[in-house]
């Protein structure tokens, strides 16, 4: 029999209990048995489902309070010094999560890092490792949590992280070491897991090693050979499944299949055509997990085409020799489709969430096992679900694909080089040196959130609505007319979300109600869904500019997402290529930042902050990302005159290695996070001699600290060791709408204060 199987399924609930469950908790408002008794029982009713919906293998362990790393790195008893003495248990987990704040006799402590997991939304917290770490086993999650599924009746199949993965992940503190050099030491505590889970009557134990599919350093390949004889040896008689995802294995596929494990999980949404070879280099022995249908996104699955390459498999090795899985843990889709009763029809029935993706795994394996007969409607039914998208008018737009395929190379460009649209643009728009800019966003008060939400359920009326934004605004410009900040902004307090604000504005998006994506811990984001072409309905952003410009002098900078981000946080159609879909969102914005110009708007800016987050796991493939990202965003900005002012911004700083793709860009501002890292990494822009302007922020809008005066202008002083006074702006590192006017407005007077300060002395 081909068994169903699945990697990992969505934590939060259907209904968010989870993140609910961990406010409460967070906020004093229940204990933690309260928030133990949620988490019991959505483990318990995820299995369930699982076990209801025909997955043989349900995964435990899979669940998480925060995060799966950090529960990795407190099983290995990875603490980092500035936790130890706090107790065991939730309170040194939620402080390493979260940090703790400093206060009377309490020390604070800052969280671990965070960092996106792998190329998805998904945030883990960095385990912080130092050369002379201990390895001690710090808890049995996963041993508990198979034990209490198995209470239940439902013999799981608990997934660690394993220790390549782990090591490859943490930082390394200190010293000049590789923290997966310290494999030997750190064994032994997977080993006395594999023991207790093998004790407690697990048949299988699924190690995920994601690492595997991106440019792995060659000591770490070294030593797989030597870390999975060990565990082999301590797993026994369980089996171990080793999976890989979010690509394929390339070069080390051989290695990987050499491995003493008993199946070997690949990923063949991304790396389709691994399976060939897989199936000629698996051992007699082994089984392999093939992974079908797509984690990543919402779209149903083409399961004939699925089902082919299974039966193809099945040829070969045999159909008790194969598992059917989803491509990846399904964390990174929604939970159930079923309650999205407000999507159209049409469109809803191309889409497949987590609960859906189950039914298709078990019906894969289904036919494999009894043949394509048996579930011959079922396939005609996906059939015609593919078919009416493959077909639907609605995905398509004749006039968007005509002028996309007439985009000319010099529409890619600006009329004129740097110098001369420098030159225009002091002509018409004078600032003074070291020009004062904010990032866009103003607070999103109470006040703010409270309209937005009373509108939207009717009860505020839109003519209402517009007058309470639009009373925003006025201080908002005020506020900075008086502050003496010399590029304004509206304050963004129309937008609930810088991408989905845009999605509703253009065709070709639609949204969900409930279809919530982890982030990170309780944070959950609803991606738009790009279903169809992109077209703007009309100009989207125009009125907020022009109102906020009619009430100053001064320029008020028009604020707009760019291309590569809007794509990168949104479920994207797959039956295109990702950069066709780019484009036609940059060519939407591009007739944006030209109405933006014909309404007197002189200064421009289009966020990229996902820009570099969207760089592919391999190196191989950045240079044609880069390519089409770069070329989107030009698109996007090159429709205007040189007098218009082009700014973009990004919420990072590593520029090392994308430096020649940033300057390609040809912004003629970028603003960038830099005020933790002391100017330090604006030594990118240095080296390269990063010709047009550069607003390194000064301002670290993540603290609810405000800067003095002196501090600030330290950072500029730091920024004008490398840049010329000619080439710099003063700004906060990124948008403000979290923060409250209480922090901002003394902040941002210290930073026109520093400005105007370092201009008198240069
Ligand atoms: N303009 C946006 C803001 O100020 C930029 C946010 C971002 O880069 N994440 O909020
Ligand atoms: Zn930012």
């Amino acid at each position: 029999m081909t068994a169903a199987t699945n990697l990992g399924f969505p934590r939060m609930g259907g209904q968010r209990e989870l993140k609910k469950a961990l406010e409460r908790f967070w906020s004093n408002r229940s204990d933690a048995g309260d928030l133990e008794v949620v988490a019991r029982q959505l483990r318990a009713d995820h299995w369930k489902l699982q076990q209801v919906a025909g997955i043989a293998h349900v995964p435990s362990n899979d669940f998480s309070l925060y995060d799966q790393v950090l529960d990795t790195a407190v099983m290995a008893g990875i603490f980092p010094e500035r936790f130890t003495h706090l107790p065991a248990g939730f309170e040194r987990y939620f402080a390493m999560a979260r940090g703790v704040a400093h206060e009377g006799e309490r020390t604070g402590a800052p969280a671990l890092e965070m960092t996106k997991w792998f190329d998805t939304n998904y945030h883990y917290l960095v385990p912080e490792i130092g050369s002379g770490q201990e390895f001690t086993l710090g808890s049995t999650k996963p041993v508990d949590e198979f034990v209490e599924a198995k209470g239940l009746g439902i013999i799981t199949r608990p997934v660690l992280i394993g220790p390549v993965s782990l090591l490859l992940l943490a930082k390394a503190k200190g010293e000049n070491f590789d923290p997966i050099d310290l494999w030997p030491r750190l064994l032994p505590v997977y080993e006395e897991i594999l023991r207790r889970l093998a004790a407690a009557g697990a048949a299988w134990v699924q190690i995920d090693e994601p690492c595997l599919v991106t440019d792995v350093a060659e000591r770490a390949l070294l030593a797989l050979g030597p870390i999975f004889e060990r565990l082999a040896g301590a797993a026994g008689s369980m089996d171990i499944l080793l999976a890989t995802y979010f690509g394929g294995l390339a070069k080390t596929l051989p290695a990987v299949l050499r491995l003493p494990v008993k199946a070997v999980h690949l990923d063949l949404v991304r790396s389709p055509d691994s399976l060939q070879e897989a199936l000629a280099l698996v051992r007699p022995d082994q089984m392999l997990s093939l992974g079908l249908v797509d984690g990543r996104n919402i779209w149903k699955g083409d399961l004939t085409h699925a089902l082919s390459l299974a039966e193809a498999a099945a040829e070969r090795l045999g159909a008790d020799r194969l598992m059917i899985a989803p491509s990846c843990s399904l964390l990174h889709v929604p939970f159930d489709l079923e309650g999205e009763t407000g999507l159209d029809p049409e469109l809803r029935n191309w889409l497949a969430f987590a609960r859906q993706k189950l039914d298709e795994v078990t019906l894969i394996a289904q036919g494999v096992a009894s043949g394509r007969t048996a579930i011959a409607a079922a396939l005609a039914e996906n059939e015609a679900a593919l078919r009416s998208r493959r077909d639907s008018p609605r995905t398509r737009s004749l006039e968007v694909r005509r002028r996309l395929a007439a985009v000319t190379p010099e529409e890619l460009a600006r009329a004129h080089p740097y110098p001369v649209r420098k030159a225009a643009q002091r002509e018409s728009t004078p600032l003074p040196i070291l020009p004062t800019t904010t990032i866009g966003s103003f607070p999103q008060t109470d006040e703010v959130r409270k309209a937005r939400a009373l509108f939207r359920s009717g009860k505020l009326r839109a003519d209402e609505y517009d007058a309470f934004l639009k009373a925003r605004v006025v201080e908002a410009i005020r506020w900075q007319e008086e502050v003496g900040l010399d590029v304004l902004v509206h304050g963004e307090f129309e937008r609930n979300d810088m991408v989905e604000y845009f999605g509703e504005n253009l065709e070709g998006f639609a949204f969900t109600a409930n279809g919530w994506v982890q982030s990170y811990g309780s944070r959950c984001v609803k991606p738009p869904i790009i279903f169809g072409d992109v077209t703007r309905r009309g100009p989207m952003t125009v009125d907020w500019a022009r109102f906020a410009q009619a009430l100053t002098l001064r320029p008020v900078k028009g604020m707009l997402t760019g291309p590569v981000t809007i794509l990168q946080w949104s479920f994207v159609r797959d039956d295109q290529p990702r950069r066709e879909t780019c484009r036609q969102i940059a060519l939407a914005i591009r007739d944006e930042v030209v109405d933006l110009e014909q309404a007197g708007i002189r200064v421009i800016q289009i966020d990229e902050p996902a820009l570099r987050e969207g760089l592919p796991l391999r190196r191989a493939d950045w240079a044609e990302y880069l390519r089409w990202a770069v070329d989107a965003f030009r698109l996007a900005s090159a429709g205007v005159r040189d007098e218009t002012q082009i700014h973009t911004h990004m919420c990072y700083c590593e520029f090392n290695d994308i430096i020649d793709s940033i300057a390609a860009l040809d912004a003629d501002v970028i603003s960038i996070e830099t005020s933790r890292s002391q100017m330090e990494l604006l030594g990118a822009f240095a080296d390269f001699r990063y010709p047009n302007e550069v607003g390194p922020g000064v301002y670290d809008i993540h603290s609810p600290r405000v800067p003095s005066p002196q501090q600030i202008e330290r950072l500029l002083d730091g920024a004008l060791a490398v840049l010329s006074p000619e080439q710099l702006w003063v700004n906060p590192d990124c948008g403000l709408k979290t923060r409250r006017w209480e922090e901002v407005k003394p902040a941002l007077v210290a930073l026109v204060a520093a400005a105007q300060a370092v201009r008198q002395r240069l």
